[in-house]
């Protein structure tokens, strides 16, 4: 039996057997934790000085480029863990969301970084704010890494994914992690940090991993420390006021189980389309990982008149779900991850029984063998029918953390809004319903007690990613019950790991801080044209001022024969002059390409394309005979560290461009977003 290790400071920890740990599928004791006690000191103090220093030597773009070598590594070595995974009873689809899905979950991260983050390692949330009446004065935000470390506890059914999502937007934001998985199914999860390791491309003191339990680590954590915890209520509510972490104002983001349900819309009928994915919906999500997914369904709630055709549905696709060892081809759904949990689940089944209708739930009926039934962890498909939603409130407070869901009627919608609610908030709920009315009846209702929202109908279906899989992109976590907290989002994962500060000066002062061109901020002339530089040479603030231009009316004639756009503002005088503006105008897509004849330097450079405008504002007319000139500065570089196809490098360039006109006053004010050519 392996002994296995923790990886702290460098250097795997632990030779004595602890606790063993178990096959889910027969019992057979496969693992064991380790001993010996581990210095939680030392950890911190490897993380804060190897791990920090070396994770702040890179920056966004350097580290979301080690997240996507990762996990090309990862997909490249997962048959590996795929090969260990079955024993928490996980069947290759269940093990295929943990494994790939956590790979994938690390991609997107990658891909986060690179496209929402600059280089360096401070991010500007701007436009900053005028402070003052004569522009001296300016205010933004700031985001930058807590230099601190997060510490990272796991739940057991999500082994590998659920290192990977906490970690990815951590590793990101510049932080060293010690994650400690759930005991119950830490071999796998050692075994990834194993195949981290091997792939040599973390920076060391990045990434520990604690077996075991945490001993003191949460009393010795500090201010810029940050905790997040996936697991159970329970759990959640005893961490999240540990005195250090309350006496530290120490971050605590809770992930718990909640009780998700789904809505069969009052407008479904049982010949529907609608009526179908309803049910293999609420099927899938059943069985997928034994219900073992904090996102399961576990309250289903249906107009009245289809209760008894919904229970008949269900229970004949549950009883012909195949249950077993999750190895053996064929199987649907394997068992429970360990005997403990087994016991919790039927435990809570005999709860939730108790005035209602049980369905299926007899493991004797599932053909295993002797070894299967006696020492794994199986519990079977079961529906349990609540006739009395809003009397029987047990259906709302207890959850079966397996494959277990309640049936509930529902007299209408306003009923189903309550009953959903009535779990205390969740982390996901699904409406089914063909009828965008009540669809916009009940989402903003519904968004109040849950984190993400999934209206599923016939055209969403072609494409649903499911009721149950959080996205990288999509927020995940849920209020109340479902623990309060938010992970995943994209980058707003990132920005939980990262200290946001507000910042007040100078607009020069402001420009050097974050890296971006602010205007009112010192600019650097030259009769060099910033589009003649390359992109290491090109500097935050290097700027151009063009020579003006007086915009004719055969100007606007000619702009509107080549468009094809008559406007009544730019060619007919009398509407014109009945408009607020009071007089024919040029077009505005007229200023801009006029601005860039002023601004462009023509000759083949390091200038490779323009892919886009952000931010375009027109903010006074320009008429007949007003004369126009353009400010060009460079405003954001971001090095992506991207090549071309013969393997030239290039940069992103961002431009600020502002409009004037013979007043001085702002017309038009946008950002150029252009590729620059490195030497
Ligand atoms: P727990 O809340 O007991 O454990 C979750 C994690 O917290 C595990 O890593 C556990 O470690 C750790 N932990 C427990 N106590 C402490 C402590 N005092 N200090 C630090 N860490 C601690 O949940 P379980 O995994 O045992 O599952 C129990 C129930 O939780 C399930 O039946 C289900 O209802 C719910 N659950 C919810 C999930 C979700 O995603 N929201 C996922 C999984 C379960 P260790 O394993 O070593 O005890």
């Amino acid at each position: 039996m392996k002994i296995l290790q923790s990886w702290i400071a460098g250097e795997w920890t632990g030779t004595i057997a602890a606790q063993s740990l178990h096959s889910a599928i027969d019992g057979t004791e496969i693992f064991a934790t380790h001993a010996e006690a581990l210095d939680f000191s030392l950890a911190l103090s490897y993380a804060r000085k190897t791990g920090l220093k070396n994770l702040l030597a890179l920056d966004f773009q350097q580290r979301a480029a080690i997240l996507r070598a990762l996990a090309k590594y990862l997909t490249e070595h997962k048959e590996d863990l795929y090969a260990i995974s079955s024993h928490t009873g996980a069947t290759r689809s269940d093990s295929w969301i943990d494994i790939e899905g956590g790979a994938g979950t690390v991609f997107a991260y990658a891909s986060t970084g690179t496209n929402e983050f600059p280089s360096g390692n401070v991010v500007h949330e701007g436009p900053a704010l005028a402070l003052g009446k004569q522009g001296q004065f300016a205010g933004s935000h700031i985001l930058v890494p807590k230099r601190g470390v997060a510490v990272h506890i796991n739940a057991f059914n999500f082994p590998v994914w659920g290192l990977l999502e906490k970690f990815a937007p951590s590793f990101l934001a510049g932080m060293p992690c010690i994650i400690k998985p759930a005991t119950a199914t830490s071999y796998l999860t050692e075994a990834l940090i194993r195949q981290i390791n091997a792939s040599g491309l973390l920076p060391a003191g990045s990434l520990q991993l604690v077996i075991g339990a945490t001993g003191n680590l949460l009393d010795l954590l500090e201010e810029t420390d940050v905790v997040t915890f996936t697991g159970s209520a329970d759990t959640a509510a005893q961490l999240k006021v540990h005195p250090n972490l309350v006496k530290r104002s120490i971050p605590f983001n809770a992930e718990a189980d909640s009780l998700n349900c789904i809505i069969l819309g009052p407008d479904v009928q049982a010949g529907d389309e609608e009526f179908d994915l309803f049910i293999k919906e609420v099927v899938r999500e059943m069985t997928a990982k034994a219900g073992q997914k904090c996102t399961a369904i576990r309250r289903i709630f249906v107009p009245v008149s289809l209760l008894d055709d919904v229970t008949e549905k269900l229970q004949t696709r549950l009883a012909k779900i195949h249950v077993g060892d999750p190895r053996q081809e064929g199987v649907r759904m394997g068992p429970l991850a360990s005997k403990s949990q087994q016991r919790d689940v039927l435990d809570r089944i005999s709860q939730l029984a108790a005035g209602n209708q049980v369905f299926g739930g007899s493991v004797e009926a599932l053909h295993l063998s002797d070894q299967e039934l006696h020492k794994g962890a199986f519990v079977a498909p079961t529906l349990i029918v609540c006739r009395e939603p809003s009397e029987n409130l047990v259906v709302h407070e207890v959850e079966a953390f397996g494959p277990v869901s309640i049936l509930m009627p529902y007299q209408g919608v306003a009923d189903a809004i309550k009953f959903a609610a009535m779990g205390r908030g969740s982390l996901v709920a699904t409406l089914v319903t063909k009828d965008p009315q009540v669809a916009a009846q009940a989402i903003p209702q519904m968004a109040a007690w849950h984190g993400r929202l999934l209206i599923l109908d016939r055209q969403a279906a072609a494409e649903s990613t499911g009721h149950g899989s959080p996205l990288p992109q999509l927020k995940h976590g849920g209020p109340g019950r479902a623990g309060g907290g938010e992970e995943l989002g994209g980058a707003r994962a990132v920005k939980h790991y990262l200290q946001r500060t507000a910042i007040q000066g100078s607009p020069t002062m402001l420009a050097a801080i974050t890296g971006e061109h602010i205007r009112g901020a010192a600019v650097q002339e030259s009769d060099i044209h910033p589009f003649r530089r390359y992109f290491e040479d090109l500097q935050i603030g290097m700027s151009l001022l063009t020579h003006r231009r007086t915009v004719t009316e055969a100007d606007i004639g000619a702009f509107g024969g080549l468009s094809g756009d008559y406007f009544y503002m730019h060619f007919d005088d009398i509407a014109a002059k009945e408009s607020p503006f009071g007089k024919r105008i040029a077009h505005g897509y007229f200023v801009l390409s006029a601005a860039a004849g002023l601004f462009v330097s023509p000759a083949p450079g390091p200038v490779l394309a323009n892919y886009g405008l952000d931010t375009l504002r027109f903010i006074k007319p320009v008429g007949i005979g007003d004369t126009i000139r353009a400010r060009l500065t460079c405003k954001r570089k971001i090095d992506r560290q991207k090549k071309d196809a013969k393997g030239a490098g290039q940069g992103v360039v961002a431009w600020d461009v502002e409009v004037t006109n013979q007043d001085n006053e702002l017309v038009a004010s946008y950002d150029i977003l252009t590729l620059v050519a490195k030497k």
